[in-house]
């Protein structure tokens, strides 16, 4: 099988990586929606929510808990969504929960992910 983010966990394809613990990745969107577009990813191949085990589930919303913070923080922004795709609009079939920050309010990304990740970086 072969899938983006289980490539990208194993470190055969490369990313702008944020966030790393034994559990997930945090990771940003190479297609941001907005500046800060982060992805957090669970390890272990989970196809889409319908297959997510509570755990996971618990900490993926646990390390989003931190991850806001920072975003919020380190970009200025007010407002974050928390977003979860199924069905066709799920692209990558990995499941995937994106963090948008400002999303609706600031309708696309303004800076490139580059200039963004030099921010969030540790
Ligand atoms: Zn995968």
């Amino acid at each position: 099988m072969d899938c983006l983010f289980c490539n990208i966990i194993n470190g055969t394809k490369e990313s702008k990586k944020i966030y790393e613990d034994d559990k997930v990745i945090g990771i940003m969107d190479a297609f941001p929606n907005v500046d800060g577009h982060v992805l957090l990813i669970p390890k272990k191949h989970i196809t889409d929510f319908k297959e997510l085990d509570s755990d996971t589930l618990n900490h993926m919303y646990e390390v989003s808990k931190t991850l806001t913070d920072k975003l919020m923080t380190k970009l200025d922004k007010k407002a974050i969504t928390l977003l979860v795709n199924y069905g066709e609009s799920q692209v990558i079939k990995h499941l995937h929960l994106h963090l948008l920050p400002n999303y609706g309010k600031e309708m696309e990304a303004k800076s490139s992910p580059d200039e963004i990740y030099d921010k969030l970086k540790k």
